[in-house]
């Protein structure tokens, strides 16, 4: 069976303007108008490089996105915040979506549905068996998203809608989402904070952002206490830290949940050459990432893994990030290989590196094992 793969268009028109990076242009306070960081270039490349590899035409499938409906979104977000992104998207100008760093283009809201309901159509496609496994090049992205308010870039939780979907409509009744966006998937978390069915864990770089959020210390409450996981990785921690991590803290916490599907919150801006955070990893350390992933996927719920893109921005590099994300998913692998590899120097695990991953680690006993998948 192949991959299925979401894209559209929409998603590259969702228009964040002229923010100088992530700060809105204001020219008497100095700020020149730019492009936001957060715009459609690192994505579209993205889908090109998928394209023109081959492995869209020799191992995808191409699953078609629809705008979620208002049930879908009303089993995450408040109809208060849906609204307000409406209405932000009703602007001429455009508005934001509630953190002052998060645009919301002309147009938007109905983009963001696009993106949500993709990643519905997705999972349902995986849950149905008419395909293996999927990647959602979606845009605008979705982990940073609480139940009330959008922020950094983010409009509505495509992960969390889907989650609950798999949950409501397809009876997969445990869900684990792998957040390896170099952000904490701080929004993901709180709809789940206190739900023992959705484990969520998040790698991501220390204190990036959001501020002061993803600490160990934030590990679910009330009937959720001990199924939200952070594992805050030091800035500079690369391949063999974030391959540690995987294996100290994402594959234990996985088979120790046993979970019926995995979602993966598939930010690549933990990447060499990104300008939004200070994390070392190559196309190659999201090959090894994914393959481990895939492999859970396949011992824990018949390979039932659907990745939803979230952030990246790096232009040149974040395309082969993708590319190597999209062929362990599908087994095809293309030509292209990184030529960027060569100039990152190999690294090593660092003490203090390993130190916070075997705190994490120590966390995964806090999961009440679950003794196998409950869904064929
Ligand atoms: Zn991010």
């Amino acid at each position: 069976m192949p991959t299925g793969y979401v894209h559209h268009p929409l998603f590259f028109w969702h228009d964040t303007g002229t923010s100088a990076g992530v700060m809105p242009a204001d020219p008497f306070a100095g700020i020149q108008p730019y492009v936001h960081v957060e715009n459609a270039d690192a994505k579209r490349r993205s889908h090109e490089l998928i394209q023109t590899s081959g492995v869209l035409a020799a191992a995808l499938k191409v699953v078609d996105p629809r705008e979620a409906t208002m049930d879908e979104l009303l089993r995450v977000h408040t109809s208060d915040h849906i609204q307000s992104i409406n209405e932000q998207s009703e602007l001429r100008g455009g508005g934001d979506a509630g953190d002052g760093f998060s645009p919301v283009g002309r147009g938007s809201y109905r983009i963001a549905r696009l993106a949500a309901g993709g990643l519905v159509e997705l999972v349902t496609a995986v849950a149905e068996g008419v395909v293996t496994n999927g990647y959602a090049l979606l845009r605008p992205p979705g982990h940073h998203a609480t139940a009330d308010q959008g922020m950094g870039f983010c409009l509505f939780n495509n992960v969390a809608v889907a989650a609950r979907h798999a949950q409501k409509v397809l009876g997969l009744g445990r869900v684990a989402v792998v957040d390896f966006d170099v952000h904490h998937g701080n929004g993901t978390q709180a709809i789940f904070y206190g739900d023992p069915s959705v484990l969520t864990i998040s790698l991501h770089q220390d204190n990036c952002f959001p501020p002061a959020s993803g600490a160990l210390a934030e590990n679910g409450l009330g009937d959720g206490a001990g199924y939200a996981i952070n594992c805050p990785l030091p800035a500079g921690t690369g391949h063999a830290g974030y391959l540690h991590a995987m294996r100290e803290v994402v594959l234990p916490a996985l088979d120790r949940f046993a979970p019926d599907l995995i979602l993966v919150s598939a930010g690549f801006d933990a990447n060499n050459f990104e300008q939004m955070a200070r994390q070392m990893l190559t196309a190659d350390t999201y090959r090894e990432m994914t393959r481990l992933l895939v492999e859970a996927a396949e011992r824990l719920c018949h390979g039932r893994l659907v990745s939803a893109h979230e952030g990246g921005y790096n232009p040149w590099y974040v395309p082969l990030c993708v590319l190597a994300h999209v062929e362990e998913l599908s087994g095809h692998h293309t030509h292209v290989v990184d030529p960027y590899a060569a100039v990152v120097a190999p690294d090593h695990l660092l003490p203090h590196q390993r130190e916070v991953i075997e705190t994490a680690a120590r966390l995964v006993a806090r999961i009440t094992p679950a003794p196998t998948s409950s869904v064929a």
